[in-house]
């Protein structure tokens, strides 16, 4: 995935400065810095749920913008791209209406038109590796948040996306529901090859699980590098700032 000066407004307010990033198949990346700074805007330029106001986006090669003639995708050539790409949210947005596994076979049923049987089957594989293969029946109102949120990261890698895109997935949760989503993520980065493009405010959980951070501050990403480097070396005043401030 690669943002080619990026530039976004709403209105008159910048929130992007000309940002250059690469994500490379299978890299774990962890955008961190302050509030405001831009992170969660750049995972909404990738999904295609908001449109820069210059610069290129390209996902396996391809703009998620211009065509080859140089004119805007039209919306079935985003909705191909999109498919390839995952997202979950800070609010799970489970339909409340139904069942985690009627939650689950939604998508894998009307979008990939699979079977009700093998979506079914698909959902209890992804259920087991979320650990809450129990709650099959259960209605997302019956859950603990951490729960829902485990269901709503099946939901996302049932679809199986080349890129999952997290944003704050753990700042709606008490400290102990953060925990048994983190470990679920942990678990994604370790056992999968998926692309992370994470925003999160734990600072431990960017430490372990990611190849490299993004430190965000003003719509710039002020410097990047690996973990180690980025908590334990960091080049600038302002990332020092920021993490004595977070941790
Ligand atoms: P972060 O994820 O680093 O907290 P965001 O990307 O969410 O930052 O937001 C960056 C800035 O853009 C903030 O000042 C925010 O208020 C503003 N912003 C984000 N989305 C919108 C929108 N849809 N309309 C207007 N302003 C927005």
């Amino acid at each position: 995935m690669e943002f080619e000066r990026i530039s976004k407004f709403f209105g008159a307010h910048r929130v992007l400065v000309d940002l250059d990033l690469q994500v490379q198949p299978g890299e774990k990346v962890t955008l961190i810095g302050p509030s405001g700074s831009g992170k969660t805007t750049v995972l909404r330029l990738a999904m295609t749920l908001e449109k820069p106001t210059g610069g290129d986006i390209r996902i396996f090669g391809e703009s998620i913008l211009f065509d080859s003639a140089g004119k805007p995708l039209s919306t079935s050539q985003e909705a191909r791209i999109r498919r390839r790409c995952g997202m979950v949210f800070q609010q799970f947005n489970l339909f409340p209406h139904l069942t985690v596994l009627q939650n689950l076979v939604l998508a894998p049923t009307t979008v990939l038109r699979q079977s009700k049987e093998q979506a079914e089957n698909t959902a209890l594989e992804y259920l087991r590796m979320v650990g809450l293969e129990g709650k099959v029946h259960a209605y997302p109102a019956q859950l603990s948040g951490g729960q829902q949120q485990r269901i709503a990261i099946a939901r996302a890698l049932i679809l199986k996306p080349e890129i999952l895109l997290l944003d704050e997935i753990t700042s709606a949760l008490d400290p102990e529901l953060a925990g048994e989503v983190l470990d679920v993520v942990r678990g994604v980065a370790h056992e999968t090859k998926v692309t992370l493009l994470i925003v999160t405010h734990e600072m431990r959980f960017a430490r372990e699980v990611s190849d490299r951070i993004a430190v965000f501050d003003a719509g710039r990403i002020i410097e990047q590098g690996s973990p180690d480097k980025i908590f334990s070396y960091p080049e600038c005043d302002r990332t020092r700032a920021f993490l004595q401030s977070v941790l």
